[in-house]
């Protein structure tokens, strides 16, 4: 047992001695050909090779992963469209179904697309029976085909500025909908703030936004004139009274272009003066508020 022994441990020692003798041989090599193992100053690393996508080498393989984002790597050119793709990509409002009779929901939705950005998929359908309405549980707008009829019942079908009346709700609904995906702080009635987003939305960015905004507060006058007697629930309703809806989206309009819309005093739409003394001033503090508070989620 112990002869095997001396024997085995000369074995190991002549081995250890050759592989000894090798390691030397392989340094004065290496030496010899430049290779060090000692941290090199960063001066005289040589570039990384320009190395196509997808092209195998030893090279790359060795050099540490760099994140895809690295501005280095993208063309300046191609950002831009990144980030078209990802608006692409995100959440946006749906339009399901529509029949003749609002024709015009196409380019309202695509309007609200080309403004928001939305947390989740909002779906506007108008092939129901009831609204309009929003419904969070669902994510749905309903803006109803019987809903033109009801504008077209209170101007005359001739006049009926329908698609303005309905773009105004529709963005009214968005309102609802923003305060429910976003959280947003709400510092006095939900319904009063969603009339007074869709004043801003319109007036702000809408082609010929005091004409629609104008047309919204006229129907709620309508509505108001042919409702008759006010009742015990019109007061417990979620809703401001139409004839203050009336008074208030006028303000708006006018507040937004006092000069342009010195018509309102006192002519047939008959904001009064005291009223609007401070139009001007409300409009500006919904205005600052609501773009403020939408910042996040404006794309333009
Ligand atoms: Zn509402």
């Amino acid at each position: 047992m112990t002869a095997m022994v001396d024997v085995e441990h000369r074995r190991s020692f002549t081995r250890r001695r050759q592989v000894g003798l090798l390691l030397l041989l392989v340094q004065f090599l290496a030496a010899c050909s430049g290779y060090s193992k000692r941290p090199q100053p960063a001066e005289t690393v040589p570039p990384r090779p320009v190395v196509a996508a997808g092209e195998a080498t030893d090279e790359i393989t060795e050099q540490p992963a760099e994140p895809l984002t690295a501005a280095s790597d993208r063309p300046v050119s191609s950002l831009p469209e990144a980030r078209r793709m990802d608006e692409a990509s995100s959440p946006g409002m749906v339009l399901k179904t529509f029949n003749s009779q609002d024709r015009y929901l196409p380019s309202q939705v695509e309007f609200i697309n080309g403004l928001l950005r939305f947390a989740q998929t909002v779906t506007v359908l108008s092939e129901v029976e009831d609204g309009p309405l929003f419904d969070p549980g669902t994510q749905e707008i309903w803006m109803p085909g019987s809903f033109a009829d009801v504008i077209e019942s209170h101007f005359g079908e001739a006049e009926a500025p329908v698609a303005d009346v309905y773009l105004h709700t529709l963005v009214h609904e968005v309102g609802h909908v923003l305060y429910d995906q976003y959280d947003l702080p709400l510092l006095a009635r939900e319904e009063d703030a969603a009339d007074a987003l869709a004043s801003v939305l319109l007036l702000e960015y809408a082609q010929d936004g005091a004409r629609v905004v104008l047309n919204a507060a006229r129907m709620f006058g309508l509505e108001s004139e042919t409702s008759g007697q006010v009742a015990e629930a019109d007061f417990w309703s979620e809703h401001s009274l139409d004839i203050q809806r009336y008074y208030t989206t006028l303000c708006h309009v006018y507040g937004s272009d006092p000069e342009g819309q010195a018509r309102l005093v006192n002519d047939d739409y008959g904001l009064s003066p005291e009223r609007a003394e401070n139009c001007e001033y409300e409009y500006q503090r919904i205005r600052r508020a609501w773009l403020t508070v939408l910042a996040p989620y404006l794309k333009r």
